[in-house]
Order: structure tokens, then C-alpha cells, then sequence
């Protein structure tokens, strides 16, 4: 069946060539109990190698039932060998952790058997070897014999047709020897063993054929018993390969069998995990976070606040409000929502001071406020109900009258009742405050009861005027500049007392705002220049009118007008009247009055549940097909580039520091996989594939996975309830993010897979056995 033909081996190392087998000629059968017997350094692990497959050889020929493996290569030989050869290695080579029938339950799970069908046999081959006893006992507590017992009876779970073995009994006393060539004796009944021995008293008691080797050359071979002739037909190769599912289970084994282990290699994973997403995490949210800006249009740049109207500056339908409140994260619609962008004063007596004293607040719907966010007393309810900031001015229970930003008080202006108010509750402030106002949170109703046409008549319009040009003054002008004969204009707002100083004029277009003398005087007020007053004020002495005409003017009331999609451009005429009865004032037709002010609600604002959801939901509105605008969003092109130059920063920083976590998790992981490269070699040396292998360790990786998974988010439950209230920033994990995440696990626990199963596959079994050993 085996047999050789004037086989050589040679060793090279360095200079120097050994000669490890001279010209071999041998011939075994089944049936045949062999013993190899020589002095140490003869040749004869070499020898036993050669059959085996595990090594090649430089001269003569080698057949394995009739077939020619000279020129097999190296898989090749690996193949024959994993078929064919059972190869009993050393004692140590079991799994520690593992119990007797574990081991040998291992070997046949690698061949993708069930676990009934195992059980079986598990039993079967303890029985065999005679260990019945031991069986669930750990490997590392068992005695040499019995260890070495374990290794013949996990070979024997594989039907090779030859049994191979190097110094089975090399640490065994007497008696454990005798037990071990017992027990192949009655193997080579139906298979052919070769044991390669330099003890040679035991053995030849239960041998068939001795064969005696000295310097690599065979000086005896002579049979002990008779032969009897064995047919090889029945053997057949079991082609099987572990299932998935056993796979599976293997892993699972492995990763109970070393808790310690595990438990390490489960914080390491922990840590990975947790410190990656909490650092991704920080990332995302430092990108995400509401940006503190302001802008020219709205005072009121509540990160909650967005504002909507439609293209045709229409009213907003009943059904297409329902549609917006639907929209998660929508907590709340307001209609006057010019209210937002006003500011209030409240007037308080002083009795120490023995005057009144005023404050600024604004107001902002009670319904952004958090649960959390409330101090004392609960939400307004009814329209005359109010929160206030935790600014001590009011207390619980006190009335708050409203004036206007004039100072005039409500009972001044037009009606007595609608701007007293009861406090209800106090809410926290942020310690700073925009624009230094106070807070006042209302109801819905409270918050319709400050109706716009009231804000109006007490409030102000303000004309903004942009650009860096110069404008150059007239020579002629009356205005005498200090230096240069231009000035920068630079940004200005002119305030613009309503209702006084606005007219209607039908004889203008829509859309058509006429300033009379006003521009001028504004503007001549703003500038740090000296002014002459003259007798005459006749036009071109300072020309409003030419400025104007080459600076971009937007206006900023109710609405706001502006290029962008959401505005619509006015066109500000400015004229110089001598006519004094029509100075100071703004003309307009009276649709574009009651576009600026009439008491339809074609604009609204939508409140969001917390901020974080802001840009959320207006993508969601302008899906929709709104026109949005999102104050606390609005950017200047400065602002923008700073923000995207800011966000790149943040993301070089969180792939940095993701990079070393990486990195410290993958070297810690390594360690521990590599600790245990010992079991994962006695995986390959009893017949595991490398894919195989990577498969059981990926499952190894994948349970910890999920454990650190499930402990992450209990920790941070925790955390969250007991420790600090953690955001939810979930809320900006898209797909993509959680996807990225993923990937970059997979490849730090694909590349410790890989790691390991080159260094376990790299080198052949026995040597890599060895190395480890040492
Ligand atoms: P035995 O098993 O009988 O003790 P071996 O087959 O291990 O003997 O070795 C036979 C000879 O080949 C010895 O001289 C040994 O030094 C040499 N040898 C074995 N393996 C190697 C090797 N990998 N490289 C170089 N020389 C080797
Ligand atoms: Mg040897």
C-alpha cells in the first residue's frame, strides 16, 4: 500500500549538507504494526515525515496505493495527507481547556458530523482507548497515558487508512507504554501503524515488523508475526467539511473553554467599540450642533425656530398645517409668528430705587421648553399665562405688564388687558442671553393674544442697507467729509416708527416703497460727519436717490425680502420732497401694505422638540416644497466656509483619534488571539482548513461583538440615567454612519483573523507545533 523507492533526504543549513536518509527501499501494508526503532538523530522522525507527507524529499520515488506522489507539491502532499494519514501527535497537542470528550468531539465536528452523530462515536473511541473513566475530565488535569490516550482516540474519530506516530511513548512510564502499543495493536488489526520509537523493549512484545535505522540507512527489517493479508478496499476518503453550524458551535466552545481570556478579549472589543462610537459620535455632534449666528431679518434665532411660507404667498390651509404637525420632531405651529421677532419690555417698580425700571425680554412658545428646562410651577395653559426666565426679576404668581420697545407701557398703548400676564413657572435661562434679552415662554393662546396688528402699532420697521462701496459724496454736497471725499457705508438699519411714518399711496406699484426725505436725513444722522444745515434743502445736495440706486436695500418687516428663494425683492424708491408735509415718511399701495402687515398668516413658524432636529425637519419641510428658512442657520458665505473648513477639522480629528483606538484595540485583541495560538494550531494539525479556522475565529469575534454591543448600550443606560444625561445624538446617525462603524470593526477583527491564520498556516504543522511548544 505505502512504499518506497530509493528514497534520499537531504538537509541543507548553511554550508553544510546532512544526509538524513540514504537510498530507502520499504514496503508496508495494512495490517502491519511497525516499529522504527534507531538512535536519536538516525533518520527516523525524517522518515516517518516523508510517509506522512509533511515533508519532501530530493531522490527516489514514493507510491501510495499504486499511485506516484514524487512530484506531488506541497498542497498536494497536504491533501494525501489529511485523507489518508492519521498522524498521532505528541501528547501536548490537546486543547487544555478542553475536556477528553470535547477534544475528541472536536475532531469530528471539524468534519461537519452532527451532534448526535458525534456523541456516538465520541463515546465509542473513548471506549476504545480506555478512557471511559476520564472522559469529562479537562485535558490539562489528565496523566500523560491518558493525555496521549485522548490524542490516538481524536485521530481514530477520522477513518484514515494509516496511523502514524513519533515517540508516542517518550514521557510515558512502563506501564502507560504498554497500555498505548496495546491499544494500536488492536488499530492495526484494520489499519497499517508505524511508530517511530528509540525505546525498543515495549513495543517489540505487540509489533508485526521491526525496522532498525542507523545513520539513515535501514540495517534491519524483519517481521515479528506472520503477515496477514488485509484487503484496502473498504476505506473510503470522508470528504466532509465542518458546517457552519459547527462552526458555530466550536467557536462558542472556544470561547467559554477560556473565560479569562474572553473576558479580556470582550473589554477589548468593549473598549474598541464604545471608544469608537463615543468618539465618531462626538464628532458628528460637534458637526450637527445649532451654530450661534445672527441675522439682519430675524431677532429671534431660537435654534427651535424655522420659518415657512409659501411661493405664492398664500395662506397656509388647514390640511397642509396637519401635514407639517405630522412631521416627527414638529412640536408646535405658530401663526402670528411675527411675535418671535419682537422685543418686549416689562415694567417693574423698584422700591428701593422708588422708580419703575425696565426690562427687555423676548417671547418664545412654552412648548420648546424640556420637561427638564422647568424649574418651578408648570406650563402656561391660558392665554394670560407666562413662564420667565430664572432671572429673579418675577416670581410665581406676580404680573408682568408688556410695554412695547419704546417703553410705552401696554396700559398706554391701545388695549389694558392684552399684554397682563400671570407667572405660572420659572424656567431655566441660558446664562447668556442673545441680544441680552430675557426670556418669556407662552402658551399658544398667550402667544395669539400678542396679535400682530397690536405688535405693529407698537413696534418698529427697519430698513437695512448693505455693501462696502463708497459712495462718493457730491461735491456739491452740504456734507463735508473729515478726510476723504467718500464714505464707506458699510451695514446699517434705520428704524422706522410704525404707523407713523408709513403711508399708503395707491398711485405706487405693488411692491413699491417710497421714502420721502428720509433716506437723507438717515443716512447724514449715521454718518460721523459734520453736517451743515442749510436754508435750502433742495435736491442733489446729497443724492439719496443715486445712492440708492447702486446699493443693494432690502427691507426687513413682517417678512422678509430678500434673493434668496424664500424673499422677494421690493424696490425702494427714495425721493427729496420740498414737500415737508410728506418728509420722513414711507409710501406704499395698499396690497403691499397688507403684505408687510395685514393680519393674514401667509407666514408661519414651526417649533422643533429639541434643536438637534432642526435641520432634520427642514429637509423634511422643503421636501414638502416650502420655502424655509431656519434663523438660527442662516449663514453668511464667511460663516459657511469657517463651518466647512470647522467640519473638516472635526473630521481629521475623530479619523485621528479613531485611528489610534484602532489601533491600541487591535494590538490588545492580537495579543489575546495570539495567546491562544496554540489551540488554534492543534485545530489545523487534526485537519482544519484555513478557512475553516478564520470561520471559527470570526464566530469567537462575532459572540464578544454582540456581548460588548448589549454591555455598551447597558452601560450607557446607565450612564445616562444615573451619571449624566447623555444627548440623544442618535438622532444624526444616518445608515451610512452606522454602516461605517460596522465596516471599520469588521476590518480590525478581519485583519486579527488574517494575522493569526497566516501565522498558523504559514509554516508546516509540526514545526509550527514545535515553535509553539518552545
Ligand atoms: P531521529 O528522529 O531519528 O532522532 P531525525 O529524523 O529527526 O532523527 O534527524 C535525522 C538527521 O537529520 C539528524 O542528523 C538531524 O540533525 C537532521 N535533521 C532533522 N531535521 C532537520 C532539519 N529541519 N534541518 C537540518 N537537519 C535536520
Ligand atoms: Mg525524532
Amino acid at each position: 500500500m505505502l512504499k518506497l523507492e530509493r528514497v534520499s533526504k537531504y538537509y541543507f543549513s548553511g554550508n553544510n549538507v546532512v544526509q538524513a536518509l540514504r537510498r530507502i527501499n520499504l514496503e508496508f501494508k495494512t495490517g502491519e504494526f511497525v516499529a522504527i526503532t534507531g538512535e536519536s538523530g538516525s533518520g527516523k522522525s525524517t522518515l516517518l515525515n516523508i510517509l506522512s507527507g509533511l515533508e519532501t524529499y530530493e531522490d527516489g520515488k514514493m507510491y501510495f496505493n499504486g499511485k506516484d506522489l514524487s512530484h506531488y507539491t506541497i498542497e498536494e502532499l497536504e491533501h494525501y495527507r489529511k485523507n489518508y494519514i492519521g498522524y498521532v501527535f505528541q501528547e501536548f497537542n490537546l486543547i487544555n481547556s478542553y475536556t477528553v470528550y470535547q477534544n475528541i468531539d472536536l475532531a469530528l465536528s471539524l468534519q461537519g458530523l452532527s451532534k448526535e452523530d458525534r456523541h456516538k462515536k465520541v463515546l465509542n473511541l473513548i471506549d476504545q482507548v480506555g478512557l471511559n473513566h476520564a472522559t469529562n475530565q479537562k485535558a490539562s488535569n489528565l496523566s500523560g497515558g491518558e493525555k496521549q490516550r485522548t490524542v490516538i482516540a481524536r485521530t481514530l474519530a477520522k477513518d484514515y487508512q494509516v496511523l502514524v506516530c513519533d515517540e508516542p511513548t517518550g514521557n510515558l512510564n512502563e506501564e502507560a507504554s504498554i497500555e498505548i502499543f496495546k491499544i494500536f495493536k488492536e488499530i492495526s488489526k484494520k489499519k497499517l501503524v508505524i511508530v517511530v520509537t528509540h525505546d525498543v523493549s515495549q513495543i517489540l512484545n505487540y509489533a508485526t515488523r521491526k525496522i532498525h535505522i542507523y545513520d539513515g540507512e535501514i540495517m534491519e527489517d524483519s517481521y515479528l508475526a506472520a503477515h496477514k493479508d488485509i484487503p484496502d478496499n473498504e476505506f473510503v476518503v470522508t470528504k466532509t467539511k465542518a458546517t457552519l453550524l459547527n462552526q458555530m458551535a466550536i467557536g462558542f466552545r472556544n470561547v467559554l473553554a477560556v473565560p479569562k481570556k474572553s473576558i479580556l478579549a470582550l473589554f477589548a472589543i468593549l473598549f474598541l467599540l464604545s471608544m469608537m462610537f463615543s468618539v465618531y459620535s462626538a464628532g458628528i455632534i460637534e458637526q450637527n450642533k445649532p451654530i450661534e449666528t445672527s441675522n439682519p431679518y430675524f431677532s429671534n434665532i431660537d435654534s427651535s425656530r424655522i420659518i415657512l411660507i409659501k411661493d405664492d404667498h398664500t395662506q397656509f390651509t388647514d390640511s397642509e398645517l396637519t401635514e407639517i404637525g405630522s412631521i416627527e420632531n414638529v412640536q408646535g405651529i405658530f401663526n402670528n409668528d411675527v411675535v418671535f421677532d419682537s422685543t418686549f419690555l416689562t415694567k417693574k417698580f423698584s422700591a428701593a430705587e422708588g422708580k419703575y425700571l425696565f426690562y427687555y425680554f423676548k417671547p418664545l412658545p412654552a412648548l420648546s421648553l424640556i420637561e427638564s428646562e422647568i424649574i418651578e410651577g408648570s406650563l402656561p395653559v391660558t392665554d394670560s399665562e407666562v413662564i420667565v426666565g430664572n432671572n429673579g426679576l418675577y416670581e410665581i404668581g406676580d404680573t408682568i405688564d408688556l410695554a412695547n420697545s419704546y417703553g410705552l407701557v401696554a396700559t398706554q398703548a391701545l388695549n389694558t388687558d392684552q399684554f397682563t400676564f400671570t407667572v405660572v413657572g420659572i424656567a431655566n435661562e441660558p446664562v447668556e442671553l442673545e441680544d441680552d434679552l430675557h426670556h418669556l415662554y407662552f402658551s399658544n393662546l398667550g402667544l395669539a393674544r400678542l396679535a400682530p396688528s397690536s405688535i405693529y402699532e407698537n413696534s418698529e420697521i427697519s430698513i437695512n442697507i448693505y455693501g462696502t462701496e463708497k459712495f462718493d459724496i457730491p461735491t456739491d454736497s452740504w456734507i463735508t467729509p473729515e478726510e476723504d471725499s467718500s464714505v464707506d457705508i458699510g451695514s446699517r438699519t434705520y428704524q422706522i416708527p410704525y404707523p407713523t411714518w408709513i403711508q399708503i399711496d395707491n398711485s405706487l406699484e405693488d411692491g413699491e416703497v417710497l421714502s420721502v426725505n428720509l433716506m437723507y436725513f438717515e443716512m447724514c444722522r449715521n454718518f460721523s460727519y459734520k453736517i451743515e444745515i442749510r436754508d435750502d434743502m433742495e435736491a442733489g445736495l446729497c443724492d439719496a436717490t443715486a445712492f440708492i440706486e447702486s446699493h443693494d436695500i432690502t427691507y426687513r418687516a413682517i417678512t422678509v425680502y430678500e434673493n434668496d428663494k424664500l424673499f422677494q425683492p421690493i424696490t425702494l424708491i427714495s425721493q427729496i420732497q420740498t414737500d415737508s408735509d410728506r418728509s420722513n415718511k414711507l409710501y406704499m399701495n395698499e396690497k403691499t401694505f397688507n403684505d408687510f402687515f395685514g393680519e393674514e398668516n401667509y407666514q408661519i413658524t414651526v417649533i422643533v422638540k429639541d434643536s438637534f432636529d432642526g435641520n432634520k425637519v427642514v429637509t423634511e419641510l422643503k421636501e414638502l416644497g416650502y420655502n424655509v428658512f431656519y434663523p438660527s442657520q442662516l449663514l453668511s458665505h464667511e460663516e459657511a466656509l469657517e463651518i466647512v473648513s470647522h467640519n473638516l477639522l472635526v473630521s481629521l480629528i475623530v479619523a485621528a483619534i479613531i485611528f489610534v483606538i484602532i489601533l491600541v484595540g487591535y494590538f490588545i485583541l492580537k495579543y489575546i488571539t495570539v495567546s491562544k495560538i496554540r489551540d488554534y494550531l492543534i485545530l489545523r494539525s487534526i485537519g482544519s482548513s484555513k478557512s475553516n479556522m478564520k470561520n471559527i475565529l470570526r464566530f469567537e469575534l462575532l459572540y464578544l461583538s454582540i456581548i460588548s454591543i448589549i454591555l455598551m448600550i447597558g452601560i450607557a443606560f446607565m450612564i445616562d440615567i444615573y451619571l449624566i444625561d447623555i444627548p440623544d445624538f442618535l438622532k444624526y446617525f444616518k445608515w451610512h454612519n452606522y454602516l461605517l462603524l460596522f465596516a471599520l470593526v469588521v476590518i480590525v477583527l478581519e485583519f486579527i483573523v488574517n494575522r493569526l491564520a497566516k501565522n498558523i498556516y504559514q509554516v508546516n504543522v509540526i514545526t509550527a507545533l514545535k515553535g509553539v511548544q518552545r
